[in-house]
């Protein structure tokens, strides 16, 4: 983690980033005030001297600062610092800062086809409490009235009042609007331009902030995750699709129209496997699980696994399926390094347990197509699915939102 030397993750300050996101928390309003507040989260527990390196303030407009979030209970004296100077002149001790994680609470929703999941955690995106509904239909009002009834099981069973809770984030598979918080397009939902922030907003009497669910993944990733102190990574999920998302400078790249990290849809061989999109060849086709059912005679991946382990023809066959694949996604991760240079590629997603059958195959393929030894520097590392995946990420973007961090 780079926290010496300049800024954390060497960034030039947070505060000229973007407009203020949605559901900002009421102590936090103050933009000076969500920049330390948002430094302590990310990487406390933090020294005044610290924060006043990192945002180029001068101790004492840092420590001004400071008091109403102390007062206020957002931020703690949490004693001496791990390691460094112990004291600040005269003998006085420093005193660390750290972050208060139960001042709020956050709600993650993931809205899937068939059910709406959701998680309730603290600001250090530790999950408290989860709860989950079937989903008897995808209609918009439906799926809407279900995230509300979720909602309210999770606040009555958890004890937690609305009053207490930072934000809702809701993540979904499918394009959506970063602005307007609508839903452009949703192949798994069947949805087209469904409007989703503003009516739930009024349903819940909450904040809420939607994003595309493999950006979720990378927000979380970012602050709370493997990612922790990288300034530029990207998080691949690997199932039936393959997904992409981008975290540029700190910030979540989004792109002009919300569609940005379609790493699924590289074109990579023009005769290649007819694709979900309706072109040739396309990444997705290649390394999804589709395609490594079809090279593997195999019914799924779990299966193509332990038919891969096994011997004989039916192996082989099992094992070149992963090994294709592989070199499909290699290819890919070479044209998003390439492109992005990123510090660390997480690779995620329901089928991410398959990666270290590909994982040869990949890094043959990078190191043939990354340019200037970006196959050997940039990090790629695997976390296979756990239980709170998709939903811990909708809770970070709540939490990303609430301190004006997106
Ligand atoms: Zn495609």
């Amino acid at each position: 983690m780079r926290r010496s030397g300049g800024l954390p993750g060497g960034r030039a300050g947070l505060s000229s980033h973007g407009p203020p996101a949605q559901g900002l928390a009421a102590g936090l309003v103050e933009p000076r005030h969500a920049e330390l507040f948002s430094l302590a989260l990310r990487f406390g527990p933090v020294t005044r001297g610290q924060l006043a390196a990192w945002t180029g303030l001068d101790t004492s407009t840092v420590t001004r600062s400071l008091r109403p979030l102390i007062d206020d209970d957002y931020l703690r004296e949490s004693g001496p610092p791990p390691a460094g100077r112990t004291t600040a002149g005269r003998g006085r001790p420093v005193q660390a800062l750290s972050v208060n994680p139960g001042r709020h609470v956050a709600i993650g929703v993931k809205l899937g086809p068939s059910a709406v999941s959701a998680v309730l955690t603290d600001l250090s995106a530790t999950v408290l409490a989860r709860h989950a509904a079937p989903l008897v239909s995808t209609e918009p009002a439906t799926a809407l009235a279900t995230i509300c009834e979720v909602v309210d099981e999770l606040l009555s069973t958890s004890g937690r009042d609305r009053t207490d809770v930072l934000g809702v984030g809701v993540g979904l598979s499918g394009h959506v609007e970063p602005e307007s918080g609508s839903c452009r397009l949703s192949a798994i939902l069947g949805w087209r331009d469904v409007p989703v922030r503003a009516p739930l907003a009024d349903l819940l009497d909450l904040p809420v902030v939607v994003q595309n669910d493999v950006n979720t993944l990378a927000l979380a990733e970012h602050w709370f995750g493997r990612g922790r102190g990288t300034s530029t990574l990207a998080v691949v999920t690997l199932g039936i699709g393959i997904g992409c998302g981008l975290v540029l400078g700190d910030r979540l790249h989004t792109g002009e129209r919300g569609i940005a990290g379609e790493l699924g849809h590289l074109p990579l061989d023009p005769q290649g496997r007819l694709c979900t999109c309706g072109a040739r060849g396309c990444l997705e086709a290649l390394a999804g699980d589709a395609a490594i059912c079809e090279l593997s005679g195999c019914s799924s991946v779990a299966d193509a696994m332990t038919t891969a382990a096994g011997r004989g023809v039916t192996a082989a066959r099992a094992r070149k399926a992963f090994h294709d694949a592989g070199d499909a996604l290699g290819r890919g991760l070479a044209g998003l390094c390439n492109l992005i240079d990123p510090e660390l590629v997480i690779i995620a997603g329901e089928s991410a347990v398959a990666f270290d059958l590909m994982e040869p195959a990949v890094r043959e393929s990078l190191a043939v197509h990354g340019f200037s030894g970006v196959s050997s520097e940039v990090r790629i590392v695997a976390d296979p699915g756990q239980e709170d995946l998709w939903t811990r990420g909708a809770a970070s973007l709540a939490i990303r939102a609430g301190v004006g961090q997106l």
